[in-house]
């Protein structure tokens, strides 16, 4: 069975195409100035076939969709034969509230019920639903497409860990509350670690970080999400590449008031100008700030990092009242020793002891901690592509 995973933007479109009885990827792209100039990077990874990488005119995400489907048909480029060859289609979508707490069939009513969402995701949802639809009308009604929401892991939060304190009429009728994102990756790293530690889930307590560019910590209790650090908006939590994640409230009045400032500029500031940008005024990569060793904003903004990381996994080990192991996953977690290392410092108070060689030596899966350590401490690649395409596969069998 082939699967195609589509990750739709506003003017981007990632895809891999999955071949599911062996879990390999069969081919990879990116669609990129969609409506505007357009560019297509497509990667054949079977067989003696060439990558395309041109400049294309996408006027829309319909054109992309026809697009990257002729290159995976084309003799040149391609790893099937034809369309028939893809059995389903599985799409990410990043918020379905209260409605969806799993994959889904994607029907009518349940497109329905991603629109209903978009005033949750204004900036995502429309991106998913054009992904949606383009593919329906260039592959036809006939070709299943799943839903895979970013939110649905973290809908088994109990209340007290969802509910903000504010009027409870928002969340009545406004539903205010926590959702959480990144939900595929902390299921799909979660689930990783029970079986690298060869342990059934629902006996174990884990915390998983998922340190990217956007960042967030998740307490895994028996292999449900019992806590998240990002809320509402994954404006909250950490602060990440150029978010600036929990603040007081506060400030925001403070700022707009001395700097008439408006509500859209203010956000435009905690979204895109705060956190590590904000923090070193060098950038929101990684790697750049881990390189500036000199540079003293760039080392606070890393030290601001990883201790709010440690103190978010922190809080979850009193939350889930204990631990078994700790997961590193995402862009930073995955290739970080340095992060990994800092943050493994404060972990030391909750038992949680890195082995210095192992951290250093990690390449791929790897459990970095001592052989005595009284928690695990595991480095686990994500894989959010895989999880949607087996979450289809799951989906078109029944
Ligand atoms: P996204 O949230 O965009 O999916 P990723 O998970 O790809 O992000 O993570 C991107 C971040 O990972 C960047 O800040 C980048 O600097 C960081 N990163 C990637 N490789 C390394 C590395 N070797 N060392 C430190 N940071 C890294």
């Amino acid at each position: 069975m082939n699967i195609l995973v589509i990750n739709a933007g506003s003017s981007s479109l990632k895809y891999q195409l999955f071949d599911m009885d062996t879990e390999t990827v069969l081919a990879k792209g990116l669609c990129e100035r969609i409506g505007l100039d357009g560019h297509l990077k497509h990667t054949p990874l079977v067989g003696d076939k060439v990558v395309y990488n041109e400049d294309i005119e996408l006027k829309d995400h319909s054109v992309a969709i026809a697009a990257v489907i002729d290159k995976l048909v084309s003799a040149e480029y391609g790893v099937v034969s034809s369309m028939s060859e893809i059995d389903a289609v599985g799409h990410r979508v990043v918020h379905g509230g209260e409605m969806f707490n799993e994959s889904t069939l994607i029907t009518a009513e349940v497109m329905k019920a991603i629109e209903d969402c978009i005033p949750l995701a204004p900036l995502h949802n429309p991106a998913n639903i054009t992904g949606i639809k383009a593919c329906q009308e260039v592959m036809g009604e006939d070709v299943p497409q799943i839903a895979v929401f970013d939110t649905a892991f973290h809908q088994t939060m109990p209340e007290k860990a969802y509910m903000y304190a504010i009027p409870y009429s928002y969340y009545k009728n406004d539903k205010i509350r926590r959702y959480g994102f990144h939900g595929t990756s902390h299921r799909y790293v979660a689930a990783k670690a029970a079986e690298l530690m060869g342990k059934p889930a629902e006996d174990i307590k884990i915390v998983t970080c998922h340190m990217g560019n956007g960042s967030s910590i998740c307490a895994v209790d028996g292999g449900k999400s019992v806590d998240t650090s990002m809320g509402f908006t994954p404006l909250a939590g950490l602060p990440m590449g150029t978010r600036c994640g929990d603040i007081d409230a506060g400030i925001m009045e403070y700022i707009m008031n001395k700097y008439d400032v408006n509500i859209k500029d203010m956000m435009n500031i905690l979204n895109k100008k705060s956190g590590m940008v904000g923090v070193s005024e060098l950038s929101s990569d990684f790697r750049d700030l881990g390189d500036a060793k000199d540079n003293d904003q760039a080392q606070l903004a890393l030290d601001m990092f990883c201790y709010s990381v440690a103190k978010t996994v922190g809080s979850y080990v009193v939350a889930m009242g204990g631990v078994d192991a700790i997961i590193f996953t995402a862009g930073v977690g995955e290739n970080s020793r340095s992060v990994r290392a800092a943050v493994c410092k404060y972990l030391k108070a909750i038992g949680a002891v890195m082995d210095e060689d192992k951290n250093n030596a990690c390449r791929g899966e790897a459990d970095i901690a001592t052989d005595d350590s009284a928690v695990r401490l595991w480095v686990i690649p994500t894989n959010e592509e895989l999880v949607i395409a087996r979450d289809a596969k799951v989906i078109v069998s029944k």
